[in-house]
């Protein structure tokens, strides 16, 4: 069987030697900083559900290439019935950490990648499939973790890539020689990268004949020669530095982003699964949005499902759990949550096999719930907010808990009902405010608006897959302008 244990996990970290800075300085312990390793941990802890028993079923699949039962994150979807257990599996990760668990992006990027590369072989006469499937073979059987590199710093949004002023602002191939590429540029926010084995690229969008040096996939493993992380800041980070468990609000897990540098990076031939075919390229950022646009219908809805457990927690604390009103906007966070939901089961109960045998979802279902995405968490968050209280961002510290002289004062007058105690009351607090204001707002809330695309790339997907000329057919035969079919 190929899983990995979580502490194997964290060990097969510690034997990379990757390039990572933060705050100025080189890294060199990254597995065991303290700003980094929530983010660790919730990677982590896909490896530790996949080996529990009573997840095996969304944690776990059996492998359409060896047979072999792999984590769910390094398999290609098979079914429908696969596409939902995804989703399934996502919400349970996320009611597990609270966190963006990272792990997605790889999965979601081998998915794509694989229809996309059977289809670019079957009319360019390409070998890129094959080369493809090895390297899942490879990652299934190690059990690796993927970032999957999509979004490229874009520069100035009114030119392509090639018109930029400085030309490495989109990743593009530089060179190449019979022993394959050399590649140069980077990719921002990228999510999971510094606890990730290998680093999985794809192009930024659609491409045209004069950006064709853009058109480039490939895979390598992290710490390959020349590729640097800088590690993206998040709000209250420094809290982990202070030692104390009560402040980050989430003391186990977190979600993680860094900016990629590719100075001149040499990709063997047998890693690159698209090299220059510019007219694939967009099927390829189609696909791979489609897939993690599902993903947000089961991630955030998991951190939904403790968000709204911590409000209800809070009006339990507060005393006012019985007031009508709360009652009902607990309710209200409810039914946005389950409709995010509905979304991303919908568009994979609804999905179907491409050409390669991989199931893609259904991308109009799938852009609908990304778009709900961008929305319902906010109005979630503003309705935990308002249950919590102003306390949430006006509350003293944990060591001002713990003083002698002053903790007395803490205790006595931060105490809401009466049976319990105010440091559970603090706990409560914290974590409504790392949800909505705090590090995992990174991922629960600004990930929302823009993970997966912003919202107007959703709107364009919508018109394009909604067949409005079907719409407008049906009503002349409605209104009698046309004749009934
Ligand atoms: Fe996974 Fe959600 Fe994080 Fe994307 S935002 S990597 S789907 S947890
Ligand atoms: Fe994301």
């Amino acid at each position: 069987m190929a899983l990995k244990t979580a502490s194997e996990y964290l060990d097969s970290l510690r034997r990379l030697n990757m390039t990572v800075y933060m705050f100025g300085e080189k890294i060199d312990n990254f597995v065991d900083h303290p700003i980094i390793r929530p983010s660790i941990n919730s990677v982590a802890k896909s490896y530790e559900l996949a080996l529990d028993e009573r997840y095996s079923d969304l944690m776990t699949a059996e492998s359409s290439i060896t047979g072999e039962t792999v984590n769910r994150f390094c398999h290609l979807h098979q079914s429908t019935g696969d596409l939902v257990r995804k989703v399934k599996m996502q919400r349970l990760m996320g009611q597990k950490t609270a966190a963006c668990f990272q792990r997605c992006v790889g999965m979601d990027a081998i998915n794509a990648i694989d229809s996309v590369t059977f289809e670019m072989d079957r009319k360019l006469g390409t070998e890129y499939h094959r080369r493809f499937r090895s390297y899942v073979k490879y990652i299934q059987e190690n059990d690796l973790v993927v970032d999957g590199a999509m979004t490229d710093p874009k520069g100035d949004r009114s030119l392509r890539p090639s018109q930029q002023a400085d030309p490495d602002l989109y990743l593009r191939v530089v060179r190449e020689n019979s022993d394959g590429i050399v590649v140069r540029g980077a990719k921002a926010h990228q999510t999971g990268a510094i606890n990730s084995h290998e680093i999985c690229v794809m192009p930024t969008m659609a491409m045209t004949g004069e950006d064709r040096d853009y058109a480039v996939s490939f895979a390598l493993p992290s710490d390959a020669p020349g590729i640097i992380y800088i590690y993206g800041r998040q709000s209250c980070d420094t809290r982990k530095l202070e030692g104390t468990g009560i402040d980050v609000g989430n003391a186990r897990y977190g979600g993680q982003e860094a900016l990629v540098i590719f100075e001149d990076v040499f990709v063997p031939w047998e890693r690159v699964f698209m090299c220059r075919e510019y007219e694939f390229s967009g099927a390829l950022v189609e696909r791979f949005a489609g897939y993690h646009r599902q993903s947000y219908g089961g991630c955030k809805v998991g951190v939904g499902d403790v968000l709204i457990g911590a409000a209800a927690v809070m009006a339990d604390f507060n005393g006012t759990a019985k007031a009508s009103h709360v009652k009902d906007k607990i309710i209200e966070m409810i039914h946005l949550n389950e409709t995010l939901y509905s979304c991303g089961i919908a568009c994979s109960s609804q999905g179907f096999p491409t050409p390669s045998g991989t199931y893609l979802i259904d991308l109009l279902l799938a852009n609908v719930c990304k778009q709900n995405v961008t929305r319902y968490p906010y109005e979630i968050a503003r309705l935990a907010e308002d249950i919590a209280g102003g306390l949430m961002v006006t509350m003293p510290s944990e060591k001002d808990l713990r003083h002698p002289q002053i903790g007395p004062y803490i205790e006595k007058y931060l105490k809401g009902v009466a049976s319990v105690p105010t440091e559970h009351r603090m706990r409560m607090l914290r974590l409504v405010e790392n949800l909505t204001l705090g590090c995992a707002a990174v991922g629960y809330r600004t990930e929302s608006m823009h993970g997966a695309g912003s919202p107007q790339a959703q709107r364009v997907m919508i018109s394009r897959q909604a067949n409005l000329e079907h719409k407008k057919k049906l009503a002349r035969v409605i209104a009698g302008i046309d004749p009934e079919d």
